[in-house]
Order: structure tokens, then C-alpha cells, then sequence
């Protein structure tokens, strides 16, 4: 990926900035002006066709939207700008206007044929393309994605990471699930990550505090809806931000030293965290050595291996002990509900 010209840059985070929807040039013009102004921000997003959860809203100007950002272009001639694409018609579309670079949504990244007839609609285009997550948790998905448009030759690439849609969302409009994001940096460190808090968190108030999450977690970038009337917005208001809190919000982030050598204490603290995963390691060991026995045990004697009571049992008593120690309750359940089901699978064996 040693060609990426418009998402590797130094100075590091790459932010991008602009409407859910495009939908007057005044509107444009006014996120242009600001976006202008700050000089953090490298390109302009803007949504041109809608993907909506139900038919007969406002689905987007399509290629009329395209035309404003043509006259921006005249007016802003250093200025990025990246649009959602979601069929080949689409790229088509964009290359005959100002669009710098394009990125799939998280409906579109989801279907291995589209991703295929996208990619080959952007085999030597030279547009950016970036790749939000699947609406689904799974990372093979979003790396399959990702792989198809590195075979298609496209080299300006990068993802994005907008949350998924799970039976419990925790809270936010798509949950985070920040360890997917994290296990595609480990498989492919050179592919620049950005995060898009506005789809994250689906309030306003949200989209600093995720910032700069994202940024304490290594994420290359920011993609941030602002609108200059957020309450007036034809999409997504609650979580879009007034332009003018645009740069206030930048302002308030910190911005973390990515190549900092580690001091002193940080690498005692770390050798304990290691001998205490370690420990973890070897208790774990031994709990699935003794569930394994028990397994035979509830074998020889023709019991079921779930007891539903027995466990019920165990994970009142886990998350009330784990109260006692300051864990999180829904962190205590999850761990024991992981364990639990490796204890089961030990048992049939
Ligand atoms: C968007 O960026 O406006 C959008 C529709 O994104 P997503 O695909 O993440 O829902
Ligand atoms: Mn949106």
C-alpha cells in the first residue's frame, strides 16, 4: 500500500469533516467555508445517495449534489472531497465530478457481490476509497471487503469503523465492539483506520468523547458529521454537530504521541500486567483440567452437562463478587458466559 497518497500523512489525525446529506449548495457552501478554516481538516464528506432504512424519505440529490460540489471545487480548489457509493453507477457518477475519494457504507460492505462489482467499477479510477465495517460484527466480512478492492489494484484505501448492529447496542446507535477494529489494525498495520463517531454513538454529545476514544486507541482518523442547523437536518440531526463546534470539538481532543518511547514505569507496569495474564493462563488451565473431570463424573452418572440451576447459581455469585472488587457487571457476565461455554465444550470431550 506504499502508493497511498491521500491517507497517509504525517500529521496524524487525518480529519474529515461534513453533512449526513448534501442538500443546498448554501448548506455546502457554509461546511466548506468552515472546513476551510481549519486546517486539521483534509477532506469534506458528504451524502449524496442515501441508503434509508425504509422507502419514501428523503433518499438524497443524487447527482445534482454533485454539481454543487463542482462549484465548490471552484471556489475551494485545495479542498478533498469523498462521497458514499454504493453501485457501480454511482462511482461512474462521481468520476464525472470533483469527488477526490469515496467510501462504501456499512449496508454495502456487508454483501460480497457488491463489494465485487464495486471494486471492479473502481479498478483504475484513482479515487480514494475508504471501507466502513459491515452492519454485521464480523471481521472477516470487513477484510474480505477490504481484500477485494487490494486485488481490484486500488491502492488510495483506508477503513472506517461506524459500530455494528448487535442484539444489545450498549447504549449507542451501533455498538462499538472495539476489539474488531482492533484485530484489522493487527492484520494489516499499513491499512489506515478511521473512526466515525457520529455513526457510533447517534448523539451529539457522544462524538467527542468517542473522538477521542479512538484516538487513545491508535485510529488514524475522524470522519465527523457537522451541519450548520443540525435540528433542521433532513438525516441522522441528534448526532450530527453544528459546524461552528467543529473546531471547539478538535480543539478539546489530545492528540496522542503515536512513536513516544515508553517510560521507565510504563514497562514495570507492563511486565506485571504480563505475569498476571500469565496467572490468569495458568488458572484457567487448571479450571478447564477439573471441568473436564466433572464432565466424566456427571457422565458415569447420566446427568445432563448443563444444569441450568447450577449455573444461574454461579453467575449471581460471580457478578456479586466482582461488584465487591469494582469489576462491571456486564464485563463479569460476559467473561463468565466465554468461560462457561469453553467449560461446556471440555465436558463433551
Ligand atoms: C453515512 O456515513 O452517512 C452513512 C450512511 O453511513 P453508514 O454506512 O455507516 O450507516
Ligand atoms: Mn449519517
Amino acid at each position: 500500500m506504499s502508493a497511498n497518497r491521500l491517507f497517509i500523512i504525517s500529521n496524524k489525525p487525518i480529519v474529515i469533516a461534513g453533512p449526513c446529506s448534501a442538500e443546498s449548495p448554501e448548506q455546502l457552501l457554509h461546511v466548506a467555508e468552515a472546513v476551510a478554516a481549519d486546517s486539521r481538516v483534509s477532506m469534506m464528506r458528504l451524502g449524496v445517495w442515501k441508503p434509508r432504512t425504509h422507502p419514501g424519505g428523503f433518499e438524497g440529490m443524487g447527482a445534482t449534489a454533485l454539481s454543487w460540489v463542482d462549484a465548490l471545487r471552484r471556489e475551494y480548489p485545495q479542498m478533498l472531497f469523498c462521497c458514499e457509493v454504493a453501485r457501480p453507477e454511482h462511482v461512474s457518477a462521481c468520476l464525472q465530478h470533483s469527488i477526490d475519494a469515496v467510501w462504501i457504507g456499512a449496508r454495502t460492505s456487508v454483501n460480497p457481490f457488491l463489494m465485487g462489482e464495486l471494486a471492479e467499477s473502481l479498478r483504475g479510477s484513482g479515487l480514494g476509497v475508504m471501507v466502513k465495517n459491515p452492519i454485521t460484527p464480523d471481521v472477516e466480512l470487513w477484510v474480505g471487503a477490504i481484500e477485494r478492492l487490494l486485488n481490484a489494484g486500488v491502492t488510495d484505501l483506508a477503513a472506517i469503523h461506524r459500530g455494528f448492529d448487535t442484539y444489545n447496542n450498549s447504549g449507542y446507535r451501533n455498538n462499538p465492539l472495539w476489539s474488531i477494529p482492533i484485530e484489522l489494525k493487527r492484520r494489516m498495520p499499513d491499512l489506515p483506520i478511521f473512526s466515525d463517531p457520529s455513526h457510533i454513538g447517534g448523539s451529539r454529545e457522544l462524538v467527542a468523547p468517542l473522538s477521542q476514544m479512538a484516538l487513545d486507541l491508535h485510529f488514524d482518523g475522524l470522519m465527523i458529521e457537522c451541519h450548520p442547523s443540525p435540528d433542521d437536518a433532513l438525516t441522522d440531526k441528534q448526532q450530527q454537530i453544528r459546524t461552528a463546534d467543529l473546531t471547539p470539538l478538535l480543539d478539546s481532543l489530545k492528540v496522542r504521541q503515536h512513536n513516544a518511547s515508553a517510560p521507565e514505569e510504563l514497562i514495570r507496569l507492563r511486565q506485571e500486567l504480563d505475569s498476571i495474564d500469565t496467572q490468569l493462563l495458568e488458572l484457567l488451565s487448571r479450571r478447564m483440567r477439573i471441568s473436564s473431570a466433572i464432565g466424566t463424573v456427571k457422565r458415569s452418572h447420566n446427568m445432563p452437562l448443563f444444569q441450568p440451576q447450577r449455573w444461574q447459581q454461579v453467575l449471581d455469585n460471580q457478578i456479586a463478587q466482582g461488584k465487591k472488587m469494582g469489576l462491571d457487571e456486564a464485563f463479569v457476565k460476559g467473561l463468565s458466559e466465554t468461560i462457561h461455554g469453553e467449560s461446556l465444550r471440555q465436558q463433551e470431550t
